[in-house]
């Protein structure tokens, strides 16, 4: 796969593209972001991978969502193929979706079954992996504080339009990704590739993609 891509986003109120960086101050002005005293929840970025981000999400989480609500959000929207555990770290601590109160591990390890108030702060920096195998690694921030809009759910604000992978054979627009390879083929080229050696997937919106089963 071709990290180099860069991805814009969309977003979900007025449907203009923007790109990662101009996202935060477009949300303020979109979303009427100036009444400071009504705040009633975290604006989180998400992206992968850390340094070139080609999936990236703004999130608007409410004060009282728990953890486990966004563990259960970025599940649904990238991650989840077979139930794999996951976790956050969030200063040190690790959050964790199969939380055993007596089991022994080397960081402190606690239930994701906590409000995110009580773990975050404006300017927070922290990580969220999916599946202890294969895993899928996010790097999450807390850019600010808003005013949700329309629900009191985690919803999504702004959320990177598809990438464009080409065919490692033909250069046309790719439909399939290797699980193996991490190689993305189109529709016509894949045929005469061996599908068995490759283990195709479908190619998805997700970091994520061609990763263990996961087909979005
Ligand atoms: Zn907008
Ligand atoms: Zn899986
Ligand atoms: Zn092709």
């Amino acid at each position: 796969m071709n990290e180099k891509i860069v991805t814009k986003g969309i977003c979900n109120k007025c449907k203009q593209i923007v790109s990662i960086r101009a996202a935060k101050s477009h949300i303020t002005k979109c979303l009427n972001q100036d009444i400071e005293d009504s705040f009633d929840a975290f604006l989180i970025k998400v992206q992968w991978p850390h340094k070139n981000p080609i999936y990236w999400l703004y999130l608007s989480v409410p004060f009282k969502s728990k953890l486990e609500d966004l563990d259960l959000f970025l599940r649904e929207i990238w991650l989840e193929c077979c139930s794999h555990l996951s976790q956050f770290i969030i200063n040190h601590k690790r959050y964790s979706s199969n939380f055993e109160p007596n089991s022994f591990f080397r960081f402190e390890e606690f239930s994701m079954a906590i409000r995110s108030e009580k773990v975050l702060v404006p300017g927070l920096k922290f990580t969220h992996e999916y599946d202890f195998g294969s895993t899928t690694e996010l790097l999450l921030e807390v850019v600010g504080l808003m005013k949700t809009v329309a629900n009191k759910e985690i919803s999504v604000i702004i959320q990177n339009q598809e990438p464009e992978f080409k065919c490692i054979s033909c250069g046309k627009k790719a439909k399939m990704i290797s699980s193996t390879e991490g190689d993305c083929f189109c529709a016509s080229c894949v045929k005469e590739e061996d599908d068995d050696e490759l283990f195709l997937l479908p190619l998805v919106n997700s970091p994520r993609t061609g990763v263990c089963g996961y087909t979005g």
